[in-house]
């Protein structure tokens, strides 16, 4: 029979490291789970302009130091994915991980978003070969080579910006002519002389034999295709929530996310959702932070 901790955290992202340093700080005994990494979403953000009282800092900075912060206070970070979590009673759990089994008596669900896939051919078979969710994890191997962005929200415009220093050309495609970014960051963009902004249009078609050659973009309007030659497509449509494997212990609504208030409480007593995983209608650092705070809190008032 495994031992039993107060708090599992599921996700050692925002959220859940901040859920980690709250309950450690409240005396609980805390295991964050995570199969990838510590940091999740941000550690890939080059630089956090908005975080309340830090002028500036990159996401790889900010992530290893919530991680280096909640592990100096004693909570532990396992890296093993969990892969389902059964309620036995009130304060029992059991978490089934990849490397075996944990009880806890509360469990913070901080699993966060992933990217959102165009959902076109050949997508999944050019990941690594042209396909790329992360300008800054990959935008440096497409030196000197043109590429193009899909996308119109915050991430997509940061991405485009970062790509202009190293790329010959940046396509922005983006399905409408509004955005969702930052207004003030799409005009910087327009700014640099090797950007090209493609409106109302889709990717339809992804084209090369075994790496991108080019992406066929179709006008919503007018139904013109046109091939452009790229090298690389970074694909920045949002998120969807990480949740789904939750789906037989707490509610989910038809997207995927969790459903808590601003609580964090979901319908079932002792599980908590934070950050990005849970509905909410403002998905940024400061509200998973927020979330993290709120949840760890919630569950240590009920042990
Ligand atoms: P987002 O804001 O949800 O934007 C997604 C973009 O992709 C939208 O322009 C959307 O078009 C487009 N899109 C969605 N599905 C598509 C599809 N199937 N085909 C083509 N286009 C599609 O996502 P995000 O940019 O990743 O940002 C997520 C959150 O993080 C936001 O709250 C954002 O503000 C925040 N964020 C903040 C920062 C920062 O403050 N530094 C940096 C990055 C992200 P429509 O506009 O037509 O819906």
């Amino acid at each position: 029979m495994p031992d039993m901790i107060d708090i599992a955290i599921v996700g050692a992202g925002t959220a859940g490291l901040t859920a980690a340093i709250y309950a450690v700080r409240a005396g609980k005994s805390v295991k964050i789970y995570d199969g990838k990494s510590y940091g999740g979403q941000i550690i890939n953000t080059p630089d956090i302009e908005n975080y309340p009282g830090i002028k500036h800092i990159s996401g790889f900075e900010f992530a290893t130091g919530l991680y280096e912060q909640a592990t100096a206070l004693g909570a532990e970070l396992e890296f093993s994915a969990v892969e389902r979590i059964e309620k036995n009673g009130e304060n029992d759990f059991t978490l089934k991980t990849t490397d075996g089994e944990v009880k806890a008596k509360a469990v913070i669900l901080a699993t966060g978003a992933e990217n959102r896939k165009l959902g076109i051919d050949r997508e999944e078979e050019l990941i690594g070969s042209g396909i790329s969710y992360c300008a800054t994890c990959d935008g440096a191997f497409y030196k000197g080579k043109a590429v193009a962005v899909s996308g119109g929200g915050n991430t997509a415009i940061e991405d485009a910006m970062f790509l202009t220093n190293y790329c010959s050309k940046v396509y922005v495609i983006h399905r409408r002519d509004a955005f969702r970014a930052d207004a003030k960051d799409v005009e910087k963009l327009k700014e640099k002389p090797n950007v090209e902004f493609v409106l109302n249009a889709n990717v339809t078609a992804l084209k090369g034999d075994k790496k991108l050659e080019a992406v066929e973009v179709t006008d919503k309007n007018t139904g013109e295709k046109k091939d452009l030659e790229v090298a690389g497509l970074f694909v920045a449509i949002g998120q969807a929530p990480v949740a789904g494997i939750f789906k037989n212990l707490v509610e989910v609504n038809e997207q995927g996310y969790i459903v808590a208030g601003e609580d964090c409480k979901t319908n079932v007593s002792g599980v908590y959702a934070a950050g990005d995983c849970r509905t909410k209608t403002v998905r940024q650092l400061t509200t998973a932070a927020a979330d993290g705070a709120i949840a760890a809190l919630a569950a240590c008032s009920k042990l």
